[in-house]
């Protein structure tokens, strides 16, 4: 027997899951607002490319679309910082030569995901857009076009629909729902870097460029046509930010809805000022920072993602996070490879079902709640610590201690980006390394201490 399962949303989570739930012979049904992604060009300003990193990759392999999504991916060893003068230094991401991160176009994966869904049998729905959900019919109303409704009832719902998931806000109806969402007062505004007029990448291609100034930052990561992605991270108000390059606009307009557009002289002045050396690599800055919109950064917890035994949620519609540790992504693919593991024997709706859903979610939620905390943090860590001494410094030891001590300690950064430990359990083992270097420094500095006075008395 195999269970009925309606997806809402097929955007990288929500088709990885099609795929998965399909090859196990589920009866998969995918509804997508939006048109084909495999005809038709993709949307602009919404990050371009994402790194992709081993959770992601994990559940890629487990339904064999690893090797073939790496092949369209650009390695990134590490990030490369630029200074003021245009200076660069580079900090390796890993502990290990073969520790890189991969930069990947979304539309490309996303068209690969969908197409691997096809394949498994799952059944797409295109320009399908959930409207409604009866939780205990496990049945979706949709629109497929002006006042066309209908309806398909099955045996369990996944909401994979995103940060502002439709199917997040009924369950957020039901009595006992918990529900939080935070938005940083930053935003951002994606600028592409073209090719040089040669052909090739304007910078180095193996790494991350960061622009680190304290209060705001630039970043960009290589595509595989030798272009860049440029993402500016800024405040939405007040000095350096979105608003202040933009003529004054009314009260009640959100940043990015001024009348006219921010003047030349603005724009170019920033840049001239912030990323001198990232500038004259821009043949068009004024006309893509003008048509280029602000896009916000949200934080979503939620609880329970589960509703019973008919519905669950995955991806961003269960845990948005903001993108400072490059694991939104690679979160919601290890969502659908701990989901589909959940699943793996459960083959009718009832208990059983039911079980398995919270089995999966409960833990889980910790983990993304840990990692939204972790993406908040490392947007300072971006944008401000990684430019100074006590950080690299930090940094230093901390790799010193991984070579000495390999099995007792290891950075942050290594445990969320290239395992599949827990996030919470990262974070915990940090703290517990941190108490330990400090209580160990101390412990030197007693040590020294008593040598001295020893010697003067
Ligand atoms: C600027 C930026 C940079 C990022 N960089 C990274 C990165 O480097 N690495 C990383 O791991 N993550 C990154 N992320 C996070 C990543 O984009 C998300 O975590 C990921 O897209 C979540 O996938 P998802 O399938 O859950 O949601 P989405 O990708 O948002 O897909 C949701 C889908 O549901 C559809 N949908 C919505 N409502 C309905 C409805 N009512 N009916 C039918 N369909 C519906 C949408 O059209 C969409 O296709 C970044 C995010 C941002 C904003």
């Amino acid at each position: 027997m195999s269970l009925r399962v309606g997806i809402v949303g097929a955007g990288l989570s929500g088709a990885l899951m099609a795929t998965m739930l399909a090859r196990r012979g589920h009866r998969v049904s995918v509804y997508e607002r939006r048109p084909d992604p495999r005809a038709v060009e993709a949307e602009g300003g919404r990050s371009i490319n994402l790194a992709l990193s081993h959770r992601g990759l994990r559940a890629l392999d487990g339904v064999g679309l690893g090797e073939s999504v790496l092949a369209t991916t650009v390695p990134m060893r590490g990030r490369l910082m630029h200074d003021l003068s245009g200076r660069t230094a580079l900090q390796p991401y890993g502990t290990e030569e073969h520790q890189v991160i991969h930069s990947v176009s979304r539309a490309g994966l996303n068209r690969m995901l969908v197409d691997a869904a096809a394949d498994a049998g799952a059944d797409l729905c295109f320009g399908a857009r959930c409207e409604d959900v009866d939780f205990e019919r496990a049945e979706v109303l949709f629109e497929t076009g002006e006042g066309v409704r209908e309806r398909a009832d099955h045996d369990l719902i996944v909401g994979a629909d995103g940060a502002f998931s439709v199917v997040r806000g009924l369950m957020q109806r039901r009595p006992g729902f918990d529900y939080q969402q935070s938005y940083l007062t930053h935003g951002y505004k994606e600028l592409t870097l073209p090719p040089t007029p040669s052909g090739d990448f304007a910078m180095d291609s193996g790494a991350l460029h960061i622009w680190p100034r304290g209060g705001y930052m630039m970043i960009a990561l290589p595509n595989a046509d030798r272009s860049y992605t440029c993402t500016l991270f800024m405040p939405l108000l007040g000095e350096n930010s979105f608003a202040a390059l933009e003529p004054p606009m009314a009260e009640t307009a959100a940043v990015g809805d001024a009348a006219s557009p921010a003047p030349a002289e603005a724009i170019e002045g920033f840049f001239r000022r912030s990323f001198p050396d990232a500038l004259p690599l821009f043949p068009d800055l004024v006309e893509q920072y003008r048509e280029n919109p602000v896009g916000y950064l949200v934080t979503v917890r939620c609880s329970p993602w589960v509703h019973e035994g008919s519905a669950v949620l995955i991806g961003d519609a269960a845990h948005a996070v903001v993108p400072f540790y490059g694991q939104g992504m690679n979160a919601s693919f290890e969502d659908c490879r701990l989901l589909d593991e959940h699943l793996a024997s459960v083959t009718r709706p009832g208990a059983e079902l039911a079980e398995a859903l919270t089995a999966f979610a409960e833990p889980r939620r910790v983990d993304t709640d840990a990692l939204a905390d972790l993406a908040v943090y490392n947007y300072t860590v971006m944008r401000d610590r990684v430019a100074s001494r006590t950080f690299l410094l930090g940094r230093a030891l901390g790799r010193l201690a991984h070579r000495a001590l390999p099995g007792v300690f290891l950075p942050l950064y290594t445990m969320v980006t290239f395992t599949s430990m827990p996030y919470a359990e990262a974070v915990e083992r940090w703290a517990r390394q941190q108490r330990r270097v400090r209580h160990g420094v101390l412990a030197l500095i007693l040590i020294a201490l008593i040598l001295i006075i020893r010697g003067l008395s």
